[in-house]
């Protein structure tokens, strides 16, 4: 079987990764990677939760991946000016509920690690490889690139973000992308192989914007924190180290913004942002303020923060995996937990197929139903990530007076531990892990996983 990854992202690596670990005879896997460089080099920080470092467990990437992240300590809340609303040890209760910690990284050296450690790597991923049609015929599927070759697969992955070519393919219903002429498009994915959720297709919508950044940790911040200041209509979130800082800064859009149309920000909008906030406090008693982070920075971006995830997850021998299929606010950190869960879920499937069943050239209508089933499995725990991180994100920039009287009064003495305990437990406890492979590490905690 030729397995045919879009994207070189966190996802499209992990998926490579956790395909390898089936060690089957048969399989082939290619990455196809638009950029020149298959290490991304951009983007600020990546929180995997444990219930995704057990996933690194089984594909023996912890023990290095522990080398690359502070030791989270404390998590702290301020008001508008540095007023303390709360402190606690929130990352050590992760700990005794789980058994493993929140996993902080810098991304781009997540991603490097994860394309190192790629056994075969250089024939793996192919960089500058930029998919720009997808065919699907019988038996296979087809990509072809941009001034490149075609490449043949019996399935394509789409883990090619939120800009994603497969993710078109799939919504077009149709066995060609683009479509060059109405005659071309041979026929539509029959609607019975597929199980429709029961819930209606969520457009991705952008209300939030996002200026988030590394910059070198100014004197005067916590460190190994993780530091959330709460305002009128913005919320700003450091994640720091013992040298760098991590920024997040969560602006909601204004009202005449319907949120259908997402924004490609410039350098001279994010600077126009980040002066807007320049003397707004980051850290305790106002001692530092945005300004600061700013000036100290190694880089930084703006981007709109899209929210939704697809009712649709496949179309004939094309899936989608990560960002090609929900979007959510960066606030609780599960974006990419939630991509892992989709190739943990998608190889389990893979796995049965193969190794169980010893389909090696699995038909369109095997693919179809093992699809449909990945789709069933993923999307309400998606749906329920996307809603809940956007829901926090709304009480974090005070959405409504509602918000900001729990934010400013109920939350400090509910406290982060409550929070840890009753609303984020059932994440982790949830989360769906590779069926094939032990733990090497299998720390536990109060907290019962379900997988
Ligand atoms: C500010 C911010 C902070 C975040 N923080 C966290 C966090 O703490 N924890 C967390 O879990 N998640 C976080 N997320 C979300 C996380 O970054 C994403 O969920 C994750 O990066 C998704 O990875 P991906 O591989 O699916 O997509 P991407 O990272 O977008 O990768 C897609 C890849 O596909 C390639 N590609 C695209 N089109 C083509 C094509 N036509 N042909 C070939 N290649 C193509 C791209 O070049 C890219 O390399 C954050 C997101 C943001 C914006």
């Amino acid at each position: 079987m030729r397995v045919i990854i879009l994207g070189s992202g966190p996802t499209g690596l992990l998926l490579a990764h956790a395909l390898a670990k089936l060690n089957h005879p048969t399989l082939q896997i290619i990455i196809l990677e638009q950029r020149a460089d298959p290490v991304d080099p951009t983007g600020a920080g990546l929180g995997l939760w444990p219930h995704s470092v057990r996933i690194l467990d089984q594909l023996g990437l912890l023990p290095e991946a522990k080398k690359l992240v502070p030791e989270m300590k404390t998590s702290i809340h301020l008001g508008p000016h540095g007023g303390l609303l709360s402190e606690s040890n929130l990352f050590d209760r992760i700990v005794e509920n789980h058994g493993h910690p929140f996993m902080f990284f810098e991304r781009a050296k997540l991603i490097q690690l994860l394309y190192e450690r790629l056994e075969n790597r250089e024939g793996v991923v192919l960089a500058g490889k930029k998919a720009v049609s997808i065919l699907e015929k019988d038996d296979v599927v087809e990509v072809t690139c941009e001034e490149g070759p075609s490449f043949v697969g019996d399935i394509l992955v789409g883990c090619d973000g939120s800009h994603s070519i497969a993710r078109r393919f799939v919504e077009s219903g149709l066995r060609q992308y683009p479509a060059l002429s109405p005659t071309t498009a041979v026929g539509k994915v029959k609607a019975s192989a597929i199980r429709m959720p029961s819930t209606p297709c969520l457009p991705f919508k952008a209300t939030f914007r996002c200026l988030f950044g590394i910059s070198q940790l100014p004197a005067g911040l916590d460190h190994c924190a993780m530091i959330e200041t709460h305002d009128q209509g913005v919320m700003i979130q450091l994640l720091t180290s013992d040298d760098r800082t991590y920024f997040l800064l969560y602006e909601a859009k204004t009202q005449q913004d319907d949120g259908l149309q997402t924004t490609r920000y410039s350098d001279a909008d994010a600077e126009a942002v980040a002066k807007r906030y320049e003397n707004h406090s980051v850290g305790k008693e106002g001692k530092v303020t945005f300004g600061d982070l700013w000036k100290n920075k190694i880089r930084a971006n703006l981007f709109d923060l899209e929210e939704g995830v697809l009712s649709q997850w496949f179309s004939g021998r094309v899936v989608l995996a990560g960002d090609s299929v929900h979007k959510m606010t960066a606030n609780l950190a599960f974006g990419l937990n939630v991509s892992l869960e989709d190739v943990a879920s998608l190889t389990n499937r893979l796995q049965g197929l193969l190794v169980t069943q010893h389909a090696t050239r699995p038909t369109t209508s095997e693919i179809e139903a093992l699809f449909a089933d990945y789709q069933a499995e993923r999307y309400s725990r998606a749906k329920t990530c996307v809603e809940m991180t956007g829901l926090y994100t709304r009480f974090a920039t005070w959405n409504n007076v509602f918000f900001k009287w729990m934010n400013l009064y109920v939350a400090p003495r509910v406290g982060d531990m409550f929070v840890a305990d009753w609303v984020f437990s059932w994440i982790p406890r949830g989360g769906v892990v590779l069926t094939f492979l032990e733990e090497s590490d299998p720390k536990r905690g109060k907290v019962k996983y379900l997988h």
